[in-house]
């Protein structure tokens, strides 16, 4: 049976620390989307990690990690991440990079930082890790295979012919130095013997696995918001945050998806250019002070240390992301974070053009929106590291009430803290 871990928002909702959780049952993760472009945070018995294209079920011996075909393959990023998590201790992890996933070639993040550069103020606000080049290559045909390293003339043809394209939009169009296919070539082969003992049939073993009934968890990243189709176009990244698209970029059969658990934050975190529409921000020294004391260390990028903005819970938002991902449940992280303050404002609405609708609307009318709160009494007290969801202060308790209310979705799992254990259980009304 397959669980997805998914974001119902913006990213950084914590998916990290639950997949890390449920791997501790679970047999096989994969990633199935995305690359290096965006971190989860695990905090173990082995200390503090920020795991950018590694499955969050590398702590585990008992479990297989695979990187699947969907997923944009930085070979560096890769073993650089490796070598990291050994270094503090970790066993090698059981790994499987699919011969099928594509290489994120070091031409795309040079023509991510160019385009960036390009566009000045209008840039998305990449991270630069050249993920929508990437993807675009993949769709135009013109990507590469990891099992083309293993096909010398195969790989030699398909990388002239990226080559000569890149060139004329380096040369004519940003105007930077030209590539060379030899020497990328050698590089490629350098990369080969790195990823070769991980290299495999991914899947044959995916549908192995799920015949001899093994649980599978596929863990996403990013979150619905930032969804090319159903996220808000063009801040979006480049490739599907979906559980749908597990089935595609992990292999597994649309059926075999038995729960999708969408996880949120009890509020809004945010990260991207200035100018994607964030209609629940809180700015001024009140937004401040929510950044300094969110997450584990503040809200602060795992990639790349950018501040993230912030905002109160987005109900509007969050009950859309939750529906696109089809949630059979919600794990709602960082509550303890809210304890230091009075009252709590949910976003319940947003007003557009004069009326006030729940429904999340299209990219350019949400520039319009303007929040509609709801403002809630705080609990004022530290519930950091509670287990038992009986024992939270009435408040917290009817915090999280007023939000599943809103959002059509079961809260099932309440976080409390960062670490592995600090989460409670709760039956949904
Ligand atoms: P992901 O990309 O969805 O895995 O999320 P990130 O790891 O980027 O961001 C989530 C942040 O919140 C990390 O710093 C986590 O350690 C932290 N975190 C997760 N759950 C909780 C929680 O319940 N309470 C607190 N205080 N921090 C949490």
């Amino acid at each position: 049976m397959v669980k997805a871990i998914v974001g119902a928002n913006w990213g950084d909702e914590g998916k990290g620390k639950i997949t890390d959780m449920l791997a501790e049952e679970s047999d096989v993760v994969i990633r199935f989307q995305g690359g290096a472009n965006a971190g989860h945070t695990i905090i173990n018995e082995y200390g503090r990690f920020a795991l950018h294209i590694l499955p969050s079920g590398s702590f585990y011996p008992h479990v297989t990690n695979i990187i699947g075909n969907g997923v944009a393959l930085d070979i560096q990023r890769l073993v650089n991440e490796l070598k990291d998590i050994t270094a503090q201790g970790v066993p090698a992890p059981n790994l499987i990079v699919s011969e099928r996933a594509q290489l994120l070639m070091p031409y795309h993040i040079l023509q991510d930082a160019y385009e960036e550069e390009r566009l000045g103020g209008k840039a998305f606000g990449s991270t630069k890790s050249g993920i929508a080049p990437f993807y675009s290559d993949k769709y135009a045909k013109t990507g590469i295979q990891v099992c083309d390293l293993f096909d010398e003339e195969r790989l030699r043809q398909r990388l002239d012919a990226a080559v000569e394209r890149k060139n004329v939009m380096f040369q004519y169009l940003y105007h930077k130095p030209t590539l060379n296919a030899d020497e990328l070539f050698d590089q490629l082969m350098e990369y080969r013997e790195l990823v070769r003992p991980y290299v495999g049939d991914a899947v044959t073993f995916v549908h192995q696995a799920l015949r001899e009934g093994k649980s599978i968890l596929l863990e996403g990243q990013l979150g619905s918001m930032k969804d090319p189709d159903l996220g808000i176009f063009p801040m979006t990244t480049s490739s599907h945050t979906l559980a749908g698209f597990g089935c595609v970029g992990a292999c597994v059969p649309p059926t075999s998806i038995e729960d999708v658990i969408a996880v949120t934050k009890a509020y809004s975190s945010c990260v991207g250019a200035k100018t994607e529409p964030f209609v629940s921000e809180l700015l001024g020294d009140a937004g401040d002070e929510l950044r300094r004391r969110g997450g584990d260390k503040g809200e602060f990028g795992a990639t790349t240390g950018r501040p993230r903005r912030v905002g109160w819970f987005d109900a509007v938002a969050t009950k859309y992301g939750c529906m696109v991902q089809g949630a059979t449940q919600v794990a709602l992280t960082c509550l303890d974070v809210l304890s230091y303050l009075d009252e709590i404002p949910v976003v319940t609405g947003y007003e557009i053009d004069g009326q006030v609708t729940t429904t999340f609307p299209v990219p350019g009318v949400l520039e319009r929106a303007k929040p509609v709160f709801t403002v809630l009494p705080g609990w004022k007290c530290d519930i950091r590291g509670i287990t038992d969801y009986d024992a939270l202060p009435e408040n917290a308790k009817k915090y999280v009430d007023f939000l599943e209310s809103q959002i059509d979705a079961p809260i099932t799992m309440v976080s409390t803290g960062p670490k592995r254990h600090e989460m409670t259980f709760r039956q949904a009304k």
